[in-house]
């Protein structure tokens, strides 16, 4: 009989498409998927540790599903796997302190994942923990992972049109206040033919939407260990742009740092590429800036923006804030809030500073007190807030371009190039649009996160 396998996944895009993977090799090794922990033999938890927080929804869910596995004890054996970050993070110590862990699987080990559970299913082992980074690694080829079997059940098939496609592991970079070069290991690049070898199939089994993943995109080719050293991301993009029957392309993340012309001048040349664009700038105040270690200054990163405007003026940008760095002053804080409204950001993800294990900021002195994070966050967001407003009422009575994503009887959802999500409505006599339609919606109502209108 097949055996179960659930996937909880925590954080960012990079995870669900590392949990897709872990899907696909399980199925080919003939489990079957369910969005039900109750009913799985072997569950997975994928997670982040970018926040203190990620890390502590991480424990909590662990404690949850000792119950689960104490409860089935005299039914049937489950196994749990913690992967991701903070199982490279936190390794043995995450079975010292929940002995019901059977296996811990660090970010460059998703691939050995059936040879580990077949080596726990012989009792050749009672716990297992994999962690290994290793600077020469190469992610395996495509053909490997024989892309979406049936039986898969897995957040792609949730978005049937759309994909995430990796590019590179890794980063280079090490912020003062980031966790990921310690986790994800070293820049390593994909090959360029693997990864179009991987959009090709993508596109023929009906995908519209290809979204390439990185740390640091723009550093794609830079630190390669293997065969395309001369590829740069901007190539690679023409290259993916290239490919028949794809309708949009995007990517994340990329690093102000890195940002060059060849980029900027592929988002006024390539049509497919959607003029959509996170920029994760984290403070307005360069004195923070230094200290994060982010290698450009507010007025650097405005002059890129500049470009990247009068090159490609319809663009929408998208970026990453920080609020309460350590050290940070009312006077670096609304620098922050000043870029902000000098930029007009589309829509920003903003977060309190954390200390996080490794990172070099957790010693650093003058940390900020929680209260003045919190409300410095709820400014920055309120300000956030009434500038995605006002992009939004732009679009009134205007007919915007959207994919179609999700369709029920009279309304569906999709998504514009802008990356804003759209609600419409059926006008009555007229027929549902299909995922994966390209179709256009004439805007009725505009809030700050969504808009909402009648397709045509
Ligand atoms: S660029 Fe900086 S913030 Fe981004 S993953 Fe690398 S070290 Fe972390």
């Amino acid at each position: 009989m097949a055996k179960v396998v659930h996937i909880k996944t925590f954080g960012c895009q990079m995870n669900e498409r590392d949990s897709e993977i872990m899907g696909q090799l399980l199925s080919q090794n003939g489990y079957v998927y369910s969005d039900m922990p109750e009913a799985a033999d072997l569950i997975l938890v994928n997670t982040c540790s970018i926040r203190d927080k990620a890390e502590q929804k991480v424990y909590s869910l662990l404690g949850q599903l000792r119950e689960l596995k104490e409860k089935n004890r005299h039914f049937r054996q489950i196994r749990i796997g913690v992967c991701g970050c903070v199982a490279q993070q936190e390794g043995r110590k995450i079975i010292e302190r929940m002995p019901h862990v059977d296996l811990v699987l660090g970010t460059q080990q998703l691939y050995q994942l059936p040879a580990l559970l077949d080596q726990l299913e012989k009792g050749e082992l009672h716990h297992k923990v994999a962690l290994d980074l290793d600077a020469n690694f190469a992610i395996p080829p495509f053909q490997q992972l024989l892309r979406e079997t049936p039986t898969q059940k897995s957040s792609a098939v949730a978005r049937p049109v759309q994909r995430y496609v990796n590019i590179m592991q890794g980063c280079n970079n090490f912020c003062s206040y980031c966790v990921v070069p310690y986790t994800r290991g070293r820049e390593i690049s994909r090959p360029l033919a693997d990864i179009l070898e991987e959009v090709e199939l993508l596109v023929a089994q009906g995908v519209r939407e290809i979204t390439l993943l990185g740390q640091n995109v723009n550093s794609y080719g830079k630190t390669n260990r293997v065969a395309d050293q001369a590829i740069t991301f901007p190539d690679l993009l023409r290259a993916v742009a290239l490919v028949q029957g794809l309708k949009r392309l995007r990517f994340t993340t990329s690093h102000p740092k890195d940002l060059d012309r060849g980029l900027i001048r592929c988002f006024a040349e390539l049509e497919v590429l959607c003029p959509h664009f996170h920029l994760p700038v984290q403070s307005g105040s360069n004195q923070v800036l230094a200290r994060m270690n982010r290698g450009y200054s507010a007025e650097e990163y405005l002059a890129k923006v500049e470009e990247l405007r009068r090159m490609r003026p319809d663009i929408a940008l998208a970026t990453d804030f920080i609020v309460g760095f350590p050290g940070e002053s009312e006077q670096d804080f609304v620098a922050t809030i000043q870029l902000l409204q000098d930029v007009r950001f589309h829509s920003s993800f903003s977060f309190k500073y954390s200390d996080r294990p490794q990172a070099r900021s957790t010693g650093f002195a003058d940390k900020i007190a929680e209260d003045i994070k919190s409300e410095r966050l709820a400014r920055l967001q309120q300000k956030q807030t009434e500038i995605s407003l006002a992009w939004n009422i732009m679009l009134m009575h205007k007919k915007v371009e959207i994919l179609v994503e999700h369709i029920s009887a009279q309304t569906g959802r999709g998504r514009s190039a802008a990356n804003q999500v759209v609600h419409f409505q059926l006008q009555p006599g007229r027929s549902m649009p299909a995922v994966g339609d390209i179709t256009h919606v004439l805007i009725e109502h505009a809030g700050p996160h969504s808009l909402r209108g009648i397709a045509q």
